[in-house]
């Protein structure tokens, strides 16, 4: 293994007719210019979302037929995608045989628990649901893996239970043991001369159970390839222009960031992965977010040389909500103890926490569970209101005059500024949580005032 490594991560999103062959014209420039390639793939648009509910439902409505014809969706589809792409023969026959079989195997699968379920109460267990799942990434990396070689590209394919990438059995959101799995790609890849391709997203337990990484998990994959062999860099494809200033549906004048650090990637959200992001920050690879048809407008995401100061990014998040919560019989610790347990049990996500000496102030995600919490803490409490709220934050390097000029802004535009934070020491984020109907307006002007 002495060349150069690349990791290339190809997400749902561009595996499609119309980027497919740009892939494999990246990964032949790579490879003419001396690099190893490696492309870790997502399942195409829409099957990982299908196969889960699928699985969901199987214990309801679903008779053989029903399976049976879902299997034949899917077959057809990424058949199509081979047709799509011009594979030719002998190599579009090969394939054709290799997703057959793929997917008879899930079929199989499908049935098997169908019949069990209507002896057993419940059969869909997340360990059952990951294994069924992983199939996504399967097809794919096989069509990609066929795509290649038809060209002349020779490319061999790994499946993550075949390196193995061992993971703990947290089910649907599983971790890397990242020593041993490192230890046995390493091994996996000595002597490997040819581009390799491997399946995103997934892992499998020292017992031999198909683990996936969590949603959005390719990321986590290409993130954990790329530190594991000491890449030169990691590239994650996008059908954008690498990391914009802000939205460029919002803002007509957003453009692409040229560097965002590791700790900026994290406070931005979105960017990366979360647990993907651990991986190269840990090893310091660097990361690259590029178009897949324009590669020269990307983002390069690394370790920060010379700090900059100001807004890299505006960003907004929508339709929060923002719980008031009062009770002057309880200390704060109470409260806090009994808000935090109604979160939890709902499963809803706070974004941000503040208090004064008798009460809370909680801006909730997007969740359609917010109503359950409500009620719940409403049953235990004095008093409590909800409302909708926004939330626009700046990512980039601040001092203490940059959060009274975003707070200043914030009152001047009439945003019913709610609550203002901001974490002082190495500041990368400063953010409020306000009430208006003219967001757009807002992150328009936090634009033109912070970053243009
Ligand atoms: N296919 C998986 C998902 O949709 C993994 C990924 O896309 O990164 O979550
Ligand atoms: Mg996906």
């Amino acid at each position: 293994m002495s060349k150069p490594i690349i990791v290339n991560k190809f997400g749902g999103g561009i595996l499609v007719k119309e980027f497919i062959p740009i892939m494999k014209k990246r990964i032949e420039e790579q490879t003419k210019k001396g690099y190893q390639s490696i492309a870790v793939v997502s399942a195409m648009p829409k099957v990982t979302d299908e196969i889960l509910s699928f699985v969901n439902n199987l214990k309801e409505n679903y008779d053989e037929k029903t399976i049976e014809a879902f299997i034949s969706n899917l077959l057809n589809r990424h058949k199509q995608a081979a047709l799509d792409i011009k594979i030719s023969n002998p190599h579009l026959g090969k394939l054709e045989t290799e997703l057959e079989k793929i997917l008879n195997k899930l079929e199989n699968e499908l049935k098997n628990t169908h019949k069990n379920s209507k002896s057993k109460a419940s059969i869909v267990t997340s360990a059952l649901e990951d294994k069924l799942v992983a199939y996504g990434e399967k097809l794919s990396a096989i069509i990609m893996t066929y795509y290649l070689n038809s060209n002349g590209i020779l490319a061999t394919e790994f499946l993550a239970e075949e390196i193995p990438i061992v993971t703990d059995n947290h089910f649907k959101n599983a971790n890397i043991d990242y020593l041993v799995s490192a230890k046995n790609l390493n091994n996996k890849m000595k002597d490997i001369k040819s581009v390799v391709v491997i399946p995103g997203f997934t892992g499998i337990t020292k017992d031999g159970e198909i683990t996936t990484l969590g949603r959005g998990g390719t990321d986590t994959t290409a993130c954990f390839i790329g530190a594991a062999l000491q890449a030169e860099k990691i590239i994650l494809w996008k059908d954008v222009g690498g990391v914009l200033s802000a939205d460029p549906k919002i803002v007509k004048t957003a453009k692409t960031i040229p560097f965002i650090s590791y700790l900026e990637a994290e406070e931005a959200g979105k960017i990366i992965h979360d647990k993907a992001i651990q991986y190269v920050k840990m090893y310091k690879t660097e990361i690259e977010i590029a178009s897949i048809a324009n590669p020269k407008l990307n983002t390069k995401i690394g370790e920060i040389k010379k700090p900059g100061k100001g807004a890299k990014i505006v960003s907004l998040k929508k339709d929060l909500n923002l719980l008031l919560i009062t009770d002057e019989t309880m200390k704060v610790n109470d409260l806090m103890l009994l808000v935090c347990e109604s979160f939890k049990k709902h499963k809803v996500e706070m974004l941000l926490i503040s208090n004064t000496r008798y009460s809370l102030q909680i801006v909730a995600d997007k969740s359609d569970e917010i109503e359950k919490v409500y009620n719940d803490i409403k049953s235990k409490v004095e008093e409590i209101e909800m409302m909708k709220a926004s939330m626009v934050f700046l990512v980039g390097n601040f001092e203490a005059k940059d959060v009274s000029n975003f707070n200043d802004l914030l009152v001047k535009l009439g945003t019913d500024l709610q609550i203002s934070a901001f974490y002082f020491d190495n500041c990368k984020r400063i953010e409020a949580v306000i009430r208006t109907d003219n967001i757009e307006k807002v992150v328009n002007s936090l634009y033109k005032k912070f970053i243009k």
